[in-house]
């Protein structure tokens, strides 16, 4: 995951801003989570700040998706652990203030050991050297309904000899407890529907690689009715947002995660004043990688299980 896209700017109040008809399983989840974060996400495009755990995990999903260029036999810890130093490097060339989020932990070094630490969480749930993806980092777009855009990429996609699909995402936080375990798993069935519109088979496993924590794997096996159940819930979930731009009212949803938003002294939530909202006009969306490349991992965090 790619926590160094830079922050979007502000919008101007006065400009119209477009809506493009898209959903990532991010997006969705910001909206289910908060629709006025999601406002303050899509629609104002407010800045936020860069979180060292986020960004770090861009590092180690980095790494795993680059052990794989290495020959099977090679890919042990140890290799892994030399892959981090030059990822972390581009990260930082490509975005500086990076650095100053190394510095905070306690310079590189213990900022990287934090890495090292993940990686060799990997290694005890998995061998890589007894798998070879047939994809990784992967684009998945497809349009349901009216053309709504699904999008979203998948970590790994694996596929057996019989041409049964695995699809494969590694978090490095801990897994969640089960109230958020359906946050999760709304991800992978997305990312499942879009797999099943595309190549027209139902992925036979779901699998989520939790490297925090205790460290383990979970695993769904989907089947046609929960995929459908998932594209009901997408449609109706668009309905909503298209409804709230129209009517201008993105309603704030507080609960715990408010502790991880970006935006708590805007939120009228909090006793905030969010900025003037801006017209906002609905367009199509174009079937390629939105903005910089992939929704930014802070997004993320700031919905994740806090357990
Ligand atoms: S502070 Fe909480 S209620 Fe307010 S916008 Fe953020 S997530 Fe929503």
């Amino acid at each position: 995951m790619d926590a160094t896209e830079t922050s979007p700017s502000p919008v101007n109040p006065t400009s119209p801003v477009t809506l493009p008809m898209a959903l990532s399983p991010s997006r969705a989840s910001d909206f289910m989570t908060c629709p006025l974060l999601f406002r303050f996400r899509v629609i104002d495009k407010l800045p936020e700040r860069k979180s060292a755990a986020a960004t770090r995990g861009t590092l180690v999903h980095a790494v795993l998706e680059r052990l794989f260029d290495l020959p099977t036999g090679e890919r042990t810890p140890t290799s892994a652990a030399d892959l981090l130093s030059p990822q972390w490097e581009r990260m930082v060339a490509d975005d500086p203030e990076l650095k100053e989020l190394a510095e905070e932990a306690g310079g590189d070094e213990a900022w990287l050991a934090g890495a090292v630490n993940l990686l060799e969480r990997y290694f005890r749930l998995e061998d890589p050297n007894r798998l070879e993806p047939a994809e990784r980092e992967l684009f998945v777009h497809t349009r349901i309904g009216d053309g709504l855009l699904l999008r979203g990429f998948v970590d790994r996609l694996d596929v057996a000899p019989d041409g049964a699909l695995r699809v494969v995402d590694y978090k490095t936080g801990r897994a969640p407890g089960p109230a958020y375990e359906g946050k999760a798993l709304f991800q992978m069935k997305f990312y499942a529907l879009v797999l099943w519109k595309t190549r027209g088979v139902i992925p036979r496993r779901l699998q989520l690689i939790y490297l925090g924590g205790e460290s383990q794997i979970v695993t769904y096996d989907p089947d046609e009715r929960d995929l459908r159940a998932t594209e009901r819930k997408v449609a109706a979930l668009w309905t909503a947002i298209r409804a709230a731009a129209e009517r201008g009212e993105w309603r704030a949803n507080p609960s715990r995660l408010c502790d991880w938003c970006d935006h708590k002294a805007l939120c009228p939530a909090y006793g905030g004043t969010p900025p003037a909202l801006p017209r906002v006009e609905v367009v199509e969306a174009a079937e390629t990688v939105p903005g910089h490349g992939r929704p930014t991992v802070a997004a993320e965090v700031v919905v994740a299980d806090p357990d």
